[in-house]
């Protein structure tokens, strides 16, 4: 028997449940679903599934108030799945720990890639002083050296702009906030606001991308943040 990893799915339609067991077993990956948030939270804790798919429309309780429950003691990657596409949903979902949010109606293709994303930074989330080096397609950050190549040519960037990329690679895969990127570059009581981090990113971008206005590496999330693109998935 292979240990195939848990998704445990919180759905309370039907159709949309059945949907998602077939294709999650068709990708092999282990399914649970519950169908009201007191149920998702006894779930999680007695299953301990390797990741969470997360409607927010549920009949007892709001998504929102599950991941505000569940993160004060799980770090299980929380994928979003809602048909509120509203962009101050998605920033509060986002900004109250869950890792990811994805519109319904959903591409299958896209879905199964973020339960991969999700999964591996999971694994591998580690200390915030990162070491060694990382490489995504042509970039590469060497965080001993504090320094940054693209296709082997070092490129040069502020304090700030470095912290931002390394920020945006240490998540990668994943959409950031502008306001976790602004408290994880300027501090807790940051005194900048969104439109310095976008003439920051504006900066970036013309050094790391070959076309700015179609940037391959750091992509603009509308209205919520930034996401650095993982070409390894
Ligand atoms: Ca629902």
């Amino acid at each position: 028997m292979k240990n195939l990893p848990i998704v445990l799915v919180v759905e309370d339609d039907k159709a949309i449940v059945h949907l998602l067991t077939t294709i999650l077993n068709a990708n092999d990956y282990k399914v649970l679903s519950v169908g009201t948030g007191r149920e998702a939270i006894s779930s999680i804790s007695s299953h301990c599934p390797d990741v969470v798919l997360l409607d927010l429309g549920l009949s007892d309780m709001d998504g929102i108030e599950i991941i505000r429950n569940v993160r004060q003691w799980s770090r299980v990657p929380i994928i979003v799945l809602s048909a509120r596409n509203r962009e101050k949903d998605k920033v509060e979902a986002l900004d109250l720990g869950a890792d990811d949010y994805v519109t319904k109606p959903f591409g299958t293709a896209e879905l199964m890639a973020r339960i991969r994303i999700a999964l591996r930074h999971s694994s591998v989330d580690g200390p915030d002083t990162p070491s060694g080096k990382a490489t995504n397609g042509a970039l590469t950050i060497d965080y001993d050296k504090r320094r940054v190549y693209v296709n082997n040519e070092e490129i040069h960037l502020t304090q700030i702009e470095y912290k931002i990329v390394m920020l945006t690679m240490l998540h990668i895969g994943k959409v950031l906030t502008y306001d976790f990127i602004i408290r994880s570059v300027w501090g807790a009581r940051p005194t900048v606001n969104n439109q310095i981090l976008r003439v920051n990113m504006a900066n970036i971008r013309r050094k790391i991308e070959a076309n700015p206005a179609d940037p391959q590496f750091i992509i603009t999330e509308t209205g919520v943040g930034y996401r650095m693109i993982d070409h390894d998935d």
